[in-house]
């Protein structure tokens, strides 16, 4: 528990100054502590320590962590590739999906109904088609076709950095996309980019939502 909180305050102390340093206000930067592959027991003790925003990138685990707390303050983010059929036990569990990659996804989505559903369109910072995410110059029409989802609430993009190569561009190009996907609907301002390695670039970068894991959880076990 000391630890995690220790690492918890040391990361918010750093998004702080990467805030500062890009002359933004750290309060509009929201950091979800994805919890993937650690017990609920970590987010009891990330709760009690104020986070009320985690998430997960695989629906299995997303639904049983959601069955077996009952914290009505804590927002879960669906943060891994979502598949059609698992759309409703993903509404169910989910405040934020982070993952629309393709219309028919956002239809499945759509179709389960319910309160507004806030969702970000995930963009491939990649050249590889087969990786998560809509390709850049796709994004555009995507977000068209999700603002005409009558129970989805377009919130803007996430991406994750490529592999192998320097953040700071890749965040460049995820910022040049969410303008797009912003000037066909105003209201789509967060970027969610940013994980334990690059965060800091992220901020830079403008960055609303930060998807922290390992920093603050400590190693993950092997697998959950
Ligand atoms: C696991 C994961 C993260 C967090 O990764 P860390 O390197 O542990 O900070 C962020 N985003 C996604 C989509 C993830 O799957």
């Amino acid at each position: 528990m000391e630890q995690v909180a220790a690492r918890l305050a040391e990361v918010d102390g750093r998004i702080a100054d990467a805030a500062r340093a890009a002359s933004r206000d750290p309060s509009e930067i929201t950091r979800i502590v994805v919890t993937k592959f650690h017990p609920v027991s970590l987010i009891e003790q990330l709760h009690a320590l104020g986070v009320r925003d985690v998430g997960e990138n695989r629906q299995q685990e997303l639904s049983a962590k959601h069955e077996q707390l009952d914290l009505p303050d804590l927002r879960w983010h669906f943060v891994g590739q979502a598949q059609r059929n698992k759309a409703r036990a993903i509404r169910q569990a989910a405040s934020v999906v982070h993952s629309v990659d393709r219309d028919r996804l956002a239809d499945a989505l759509d179709a389960v109904g319910g309160a507004p559903l806030d969702v970000l369109l995930q963009i491939n910072l990649t050249a590889e088609a087969h990786r998560g995410g809509v390709a850049p110059d796709e994004a555009a029409r995507l977000a068209a076709h999700v603002a005409g989802c009558a129970t989805l609430r377009l919130r803007g993009v996430m991406a994750v950095a490529p592999l192998g190569e320097d953040p700071r561009p890749a965040f460049e190009r995820l910022a040049r996309s969410a303008e797009i996907v912003r000037a066909e609907v105003p209201e789509a301002t967060w970027i969610s980019a940013g994980m334990s390695a690059d965060f800091a670039d992220a901020v830079a970068c403008g960055a609303t939502h930060l998807r922290i894991g390992s920093a603050i959880t400590g190693p993950r076990p092997e697998r959950g």
